[in-house]
């Protein structure tokens, strides 16, 4: 039997993600606050939602794409939310990138009502979503993850159950520590070689086929130096989740000094009307830094 889904959240990666539900054939339920995006989802063949509670008196399966905590926790768990109208024996699935013990707290609150969660955080970004190539972080019971694997094959290619409630949140939480500090490493690489007079494109070119070599590298290497800084992944998210990696830290009681860094530079970006750029452009506030651009000698 098709389950019948809800969708709640149709922005940058929620909208092309219940686009290919609804091209796989799974009746839709959608939701957003913005009344235009939920009208694009209508005119393409979903149903308009009223309310998270009403999505979810509608829907086996209820899928979140938000933006922070708050709005996942207010959404969920609040007034009119999706827990007052979840089914008994029904599936609830956070794909935003959210604190671990919010990921916690959904979980008990549909176990409550006999119901499933899974925190199930993306990386791969707009492209991996309008493609369906997402990685997806899983944390829950095994049977709500085989439950939800045929949602997830719709809408991505590397899918991993890591372990419970959280555990999905916790590798996303690492996989932005990764990509924050390599886009810093990066940044200071190709500044120094810049100011040292050595052309930045042949420099990345030459690293790119050693043990330095990475995605961040490849991509945002190259956006420093081309000056391409339209988003792609705004730096006032990846700042949200590097908030998000630090208070985590801080309830484990254990000190991570170069997400403090990262998170302190990107502050420093927004202060300097860098919200919405892409967050390759922390290498702006590394010049700013040296008084050099990157670009000044890249040939
Ligand atoms: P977005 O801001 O484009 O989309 C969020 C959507 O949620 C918006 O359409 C907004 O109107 C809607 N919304 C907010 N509050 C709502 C509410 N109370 N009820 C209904 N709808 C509501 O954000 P995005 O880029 O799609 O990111 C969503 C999540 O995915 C975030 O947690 C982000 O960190 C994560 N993520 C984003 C990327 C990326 O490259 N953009 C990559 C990986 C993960």
């Amino acid at each position: 039997m098709t389950e019948q889904i809800g969708f709640i959240g149709l922005g940058i990666m929620g909208k092309p993600m219940a686009q290919h539900l609804l091209n796989a054939g799974y009746p839709l339920t959608v939701l957003d606050v913005v009344k235009s995006a939920q009208e694009q989802a209508v005119a393409a063949g979903a149903m308009a939602g009223t309310s998270p509670k009403s999505v979810a008196e509608q829907s086996d399966v209820v899928i979140t794409m938000l933006p922070d905590s708050p709005d996942v926790e207010q959404v969920i768990l609040g007034r009119e939310g999706v827990i007052e109208g979840l089914r008994a024996g029904a599936l609830v699935i956070d794909m935003s990138t959210v604190l671990p013990s919010t990921a916690r707290k959904v979980a008990q609150a549909a176990r409550d009502k006999g119901a499933d969660a899974l925190d199930a955080p993306v990386s791969g970004g707009q492209v991996g979503a309008v493609n369906a190539t997402l990685t997806i972080m899983v944390g829950g019971a095994q049977t709500a993850f085989e439950r939800a694997k045929p949602l997830f094959d719709k809408m991505g290619k590397n899918i991993t159950l890591v372990g419970d409630a959280g555990a999905g949140q916790i590798t996303k939480a690492a996989n932005q520590i990764i990509v924050g500090v390599t886009i810093a490493a990066v940044s200071e690489a190709l500044l120094l070689a810049a100011k040292a007079g050595v052309d930045p494109v042949k420099v990345r070119e030459a690293l790119m086929g050693g043990f330095a070599s990475s995605r961040i590298l490849e991509l945002h290497g190259n956006r420093m130096i081309q000056r391409t800084f339209a988003p792609g992944f705004k730096i006032k998210l990846h700042r949200k989740d590097m908030n998000l990696v630090l208070n985590t830290a801080r309830e484990l009681g254990l000190s991570l000094p170069m997400s403090a860094q990262v998170a302190e530079l990107m502050n420093g970006l927004i202060a300097n009307d860098g919200a919405e750029l892409d967050h390759s452009a922390l290498v702006t506030m590394f010049e700013k830094l040296a008084n050099f651009e990157i670009g000044a000698t890249a040939k």
